[in-house]
């Protein structure tokens, strides 16, 4: 089978150096095994997502050099699918509606956790509560029109063999534990789906063999194999890279590496430059 690697960007704002580091290693992955190189934009925050952002986006990818197979795919037209998944999770009892406010959701954390630190995510966002838990489930509320649908996870986790692990090519065999996330959002409040539910569905879709991201997305893999198994999805492999930072170990966003792509190019920078400056052959 032919191997599939995809770079798959959200423009919600203009892609940085960061962007580009993972774009290449993609490129240059799909190459070294005669794989298939995607493009994929996710784009399902339509609200930040302009398409003068998508369309500065892979202008900034053609610049740097990249080519990939047409037509690119764009989560925005793909909400069918994604409502069709979350209909078959709503009806197999895996999902409620929730109307919590981040206010609600700190309140009742910090009223559970009785003094001591509320729980938090592998991202440090603090676990729900579970108050919407107990709603009657009757049909499917619209999608985002102001209610959310988290996953059930301990109902989620009641139908999966475990262990459940997933495998990282430069870390290895991992065990997952996805409950470390609590009920996770699927589809949010104001739009009808998820990065989560997203990624995995369009992954399959378009059959790619080979996730290669940020370690910024490393805990949260955990999510994605779960709900592979339960919307009966197939395995990519993964692999996990360093994200660029300055030399003093500065993060992105308050460093040159945050500068956009297209502010550079507009100063005189080549794309040979910047190619060699993340340690890519010319
Ligand atoms: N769209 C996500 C991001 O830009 C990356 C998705 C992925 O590679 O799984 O952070």
């Amino acid at each position: 089978m032919q191997p599939v690697f995809r770079f798959a960007p959200s423009p919600n704002g203009h892609l940085h150096l960061g962007h580009a580091f993972s774009a290449l290693l993609n490129a240059e992955a799909a190459q070294a095994v005669g794989g298939r190189f995607l493009v994929r934009v996710e784009d399902i925050d339509q609200a930040r997502c302009t398409p003068e952002l998508v369309q500065d986006a892979l202008d900034d990818l053609r610049w740097l050099g990249l080519s990939w197979e047409e037509p690119v795919l764009r989560q925005s037209t793909r909400f069918l699918a994604y409502a069709a998944a979350l209909d078959q999770l709503w009806s197999r009892g895996l999902l409620y509606a929730c109307a919590c406010t981040r206010r609600d959701i700190e309140a009742d954390a910090i009223t559970r956790a009785r003094g001591a630190p509320p729980p938090r995510d592998p991202d440090g966002a603090l676990i729900y509560s579970g108050r919407c838990r107990s709603w009657v489930r009757g049909p499917m509320p619209p999608l985002g029109l102001g209610v959310a649908l988290r996953l059930d996870m301990a109902r989620a986790l009641e139908g999966v063999t475990l262990p459940l692990t997933w495998h990282d090519a430069d870390a290895g065999v991992q065990a997952a534990d996805p409950a470390r996330w609590g009920d996770v959002v699927l589809a949010r409040k104001d739009t009808p789906t998820s990065y989560h539910l997203a990624v995995v569905l369009d992954d399959a879709f378009q059959g790619v063999t080979d996730v290669v991201r940020g370690k910024d997305l490393f805990a949260a893999t955990e999510i994605h194999r779960l709900l592979q198994v339960l919307l009966g999805l197939p395995e990519p492999s993964y692999r996990h890279h360093p994200l660029i930072t300055d030399a003093d170990g500065h993060k992105l966003a308050k460093s040159r590496f945050s500068t956009p792509l297209r502010s550079l190019r507009a100063e005189g920078v080549m794309p040979e430059a910047i190619r060699a400056s993340l340690g890519f052959a010319l």
